[in-house]
């Protein structure tokens, strides 16, 4: 075990992390000392799962010394403490499910902490996870996933607000970053639906926050790529669930249509006949040979169905937009069948699609919010799941979206009669007033509306990572080079100048700063983001 520790101290690429931190022998006798309950282990099986991500791209970070399995949130907060108070501290990071692209929860020559094993305590799930019916609100452990909390709140004829595409994601995952999906643009993201947090700090403090107390760490840790603290609980409004949804598939030959579209839904123009109809607006870019990976989030479409749409998409030069939406109903405080009836009729005259390409599917509304699993199963299934995923997510101003699609979609995208199987691309509108600013999250504040476009591309053939992360480089110099001010989601930057010059821009950089001198000043959280590499 020693000689695989100290292999990792003494690695070429180390050299970035080396300088006050801790040998990583140090590590290990610091952990035996720890006095805590929790499982350690520091074989080269835990640590490399630990490393490893969604993202499957090789990384040149060490791996980390050891994966720490808390039995409760003190077992953190003592880790945490341990790195702090020594001379040379150690990086420390929550890991949820490792949904990150690019080693971000991962520590690199520090302590991983196996968040889920908060969970699976014998004192357990139970606690980690309670609905208050009266107080309308659940309480969810920072590991817990967002599809048990929708089982536990559904039990209850409640549901959260808002949600991500893919429900099988933590707590603390998303909210260290945004969480988005359809709901976005009437309810916000999740970090702007949540009412107190349980926060452990770099310092090892375990602190209660919410907008009326200790408002700043709140604010710092929603949004905040886990570089303020561990959220060990959240708590999440809920509201009456609706029990089914009408989900809406409409297809475009054109950005125009379907923006101008998505705009009217999301109430820009709050005269029109059609806003505010939709409880849930997506929409995607569908290429002509996109296979597979390219439709994995979903089958909605016969084969019959399937084929004329990819007739409709040669015609339209190989680029389709596909407008997705929901309307929920039933439930007790919602209207019924004959009203959900009467707001899709409006919708399908009113709305600019190709006529003749309008698809219908009446679903739970759990089957629905759930629909992601279903392609993950089948893409687990033909081993295509576990392939390298260069992700590149942005969101940009709506004044620049059809710039963006024009050098973008038909241009980089369909260069070279395309790309072949890569991945479903997504782009809708959320409206900025429901963000809230003094978050850590970064997101365009110039204009009342912006769009978010996630490019999700797997890598499924030898030369296809090399070919996407270049695709990806040449994505952001366009924008660059066209004055699109966009900024990523799900953010990746190899060095804090990116972060400071490219990511926060001056302000946000310092007021960023200054909450990580105050909440982490040794820089020990969350390093695997490669923000800070050395204490403050
Ligand atoms: P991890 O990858 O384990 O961690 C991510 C970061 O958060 C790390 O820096 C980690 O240290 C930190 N962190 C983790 N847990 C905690 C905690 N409890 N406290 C503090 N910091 C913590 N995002 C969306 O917004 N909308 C989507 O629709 C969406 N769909 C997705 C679909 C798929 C298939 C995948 C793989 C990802 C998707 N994501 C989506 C992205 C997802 O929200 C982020 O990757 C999120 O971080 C994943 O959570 P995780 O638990 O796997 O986090």
């Amino acid at each position: 075990v020693l000689s695989c520790l100290l292999k990792t101290t003494t690695s070429p690429a180390t050299s970035a992390y080396s300088g006050a931190w801790m040998p990583a022998s140090s590590v290990l006798y610091e952990l035996r000392h720890l006095g805590v309950r929790a499982l350690i282990r520091y074989d080269a099986e835990a640590t490399g799962r630990a490393s490893a991500d969604f993202g499957n791209v090789s990384d040149a970070q060490p791996p980390p010394a050891a994966v720490l399995y808390p039995s409760c949130p003190e077992d953190i907060a003592s880790l945490l403490r341990a790195s702090c108070t020594h001379t040379s501290p150690f990086p420390v990071s929550a890991r949820g499910c490792g949904h990150s692209t690019r080693g971000q929860a991962s520590a690199p020559r520090g302590v991983v902490v196996d968040m889920l094993s908060l969970g699976c305590h014998a004192s357990g799930s139970a606690t980690r996870l309670s609905v208050s019916v009266d107080g309308r609100y659940v309480d969810a452990g920072g590991e817990q996933l967002w599809v048990d909390v929708l089982r536990a709140a559904l039990a209850h004829g409640l549901t959260p607000r808002t949600w991500t595409d893919y429900l099988h994601l933590t707590v603390g995952g998303t909210l260290s970053n945004a969480g988005i999906s359809g709901q976005a643009f009437r309810h916000g993201p999740q970090i702007s639906n949540v009412q107190e947090l349980d926060v452990i700090t770099g310092l090892g403090e375990i602190v209660t926050c919410s907008k009326e107390k200790h408002a700043d760490l709140f604010d710092a840790v929603l949004g905040g790529l886990g570089q303020f603290g561990v959220i060990t609980r959240a708590r999440i409004p809920l509201i009456q669930a609706p029990a089914r949804a009408r989900w809406v598939r409409l297809f475009y030959t054109g950005a125009a249509p379907l923006t101008g579209d998505q705009e009217r839904l999301i109430g820009v123009d709050l005269g029109t006949a059609v806003s505010g109809l939709m409880d849930y607006v997506e929409g995607s870019v569908v290429l002509a040979d996109q296979g597979q990976v390219g439709s994995w989030r979903s089958s909605f479409f016969s084969e019959a169905d399937a084929a004329r749409i990819a007739a409709l998409a040669e015609e339209a030069g190989g680029v389709l937009y596909c407008l997705e939406g929901a309307l929920y109903y039933g439930g007790a405080a919602l209207a019924g069948e004959s009203d959900v009836d009467k707001r899709l009729e409006v919708l399908l005259r009113e709305l600019r699609y190709a006529r003749g390409f309008a698809f219908v599917q009446d679903v739970s509304y759990a089957g629905f919010l759930d629909r992601v699993r279903d392609g993950e199963l089948k893409l687990r299934a033909a081993g295509l799941w576990d392939v390298p995923h260069p992700w590149l997510n942005l969101f940009l101003p709506r004044s620049r979206v059809l710039d963006f699609a024009a050098g973008v979609f038909h241009g980089i995208l369909r260069r070279d009669g395309g790309t072949g199987p890569m991945g479903p691309v997504l782009v809708y509108p959320m409206n900025r007033d429901r963000w809230d600013g003094n978050t850590s999250a970064v997101f365009p504040e110039e204009e009342e509306v912006f769009y978010t476009v996630g490019i999700l591309r797997s890598a499924v053939s030898e030369g296809d990572l090399g070919r996407l992360e270049e695709q990806n480089e040449e994505i952001l110099r366009f924008c660059e080079e066209a004055g699109i001010p966009c900024v990523q989601y799900l953010p990746y930057y190899a060095g804090q100048a990116g972060w400071e010059k490219k990511h926060f821009g001056p302000a946000k950089w310092a007021r960023f700063v200054e909450r990580k001198r105050k909440y982490d000043p040794k820089a020990i959280l969350s390093r695997g983001q490669r923000i800070f590499t050395s204490p403050l």
